[in-house]
């Protein structure tokens, strides 16, 4: 079929993207109100927004701004008001509920600044919980979940649960989560906006080394100076729309 172009561009047929090349997610026109009451909060006026395979992307802003709301919408966690967002193809708001989960396990990863990792569980079995759901046979599962485990440094942390990580270790075991599918996109909100210095900056690292190594496209909402600086293009939000973008060398 078709091989992936140095340069992104995009066919309208009938007025059913066709989108070819390096280009894997595409968000357009996006709004998203919330009703508080009698009245109606516009919080994202109109976003557009392409993102290319490998490329790690940076969503700055005030607090309040709207980044984890477009998050949740680039990642079919939540429904715009109108827009709509393609990935690899895929329309994901025409998707009912039930196939839409379904994608998303299957396509998208999720890094939270919490980790919501369920605290009955072992890091392995925390791991391994995303390939159970879409079906994929155990022994499978728990040999991926040990060796993503391996690649994030906790490989002698296989059997803890979740109270006897530091909240690095803990931030790490859910990058792990979050990779279990070879998700398309990895989608992290302030990963890091919980950790202490040293924790941000490995974790970082660890995003960084996913980006080189495996060429993994990544969208990290952050208010960390040092983790935009890392990215391949950094955009800010302000008042709904995006105010600025800027494209940077990567500091390999
Ligand atoms: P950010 O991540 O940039 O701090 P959010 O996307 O969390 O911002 O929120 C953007 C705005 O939308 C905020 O004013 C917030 O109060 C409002 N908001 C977010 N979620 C809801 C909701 N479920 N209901 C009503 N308002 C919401
Ligand atoms: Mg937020």
């Amino acid at each position: 079929m078709f091989k992936q172009g140095l340069w992104a561009f995009e066919l309208e047929i009938n007025g059913r993207d066709l989108i070819l090349n390096d280009i894997i997610l595409s968000a357009k026109s996006i709004t998203k109100d919330y009703k508080m009451g009698a009245s109606i909060i516009h919080v994202l006026k109109g976003i557009d927004l392409k993102i290319r395979h490998g490329e790690i992307l940076v969503i700055i802003g005030p607090s309040g701004v709207g980044k984890s709301t477009l998050l949740h919408i680039m990642g079919g966690l939540d429904r715009p008001t109108s827009g709509k967002v393609v990935i690899n193809s895929t329309s994901v708001f025409e998707l009912d509920d039930t196939a839409l989960a379904r994608f998303r396990n299957q396509t998208i990863g999720f890094v939270f600044q919490f980790h919501y990792l369920l605290p009955e569980f072992t890091a392995l079995e925390n791991v391994a919980m995303p390939g159970l759901i879409g079906n994929k046979p155990r022994s499978e599962v728990y040999k991926k979940a040990e060796k993503l485990l391996r690649d994030v440094g906790l490989g002698e942390r296989l059997e803890h649960k979740p109270n006897e990580l530091s909240g690095g270790e803990q931030q790490r075991v859910a990058v792990a989560r979050a990779l279990m599918n070879d998700p398309m996109i990895l989608l992290t909100d302030e990963p890091s906006g919980n950790l202490d210095l040293e924790s941000s900056r490995s974790l970082h690292e660890l995003l960084y080394k996913l980006s080189r190594e495996k060429n993994q496209t990544i969208v990290i909402v952050t208010h960390n100076q040092e983790l935009a600086q890392m990215a391949d293009r950094v955009i800010e939000l302000f008042d709904g729309r995006i105010k600025n973008e800027t494209s940077q060398n990567r500091r390999d």
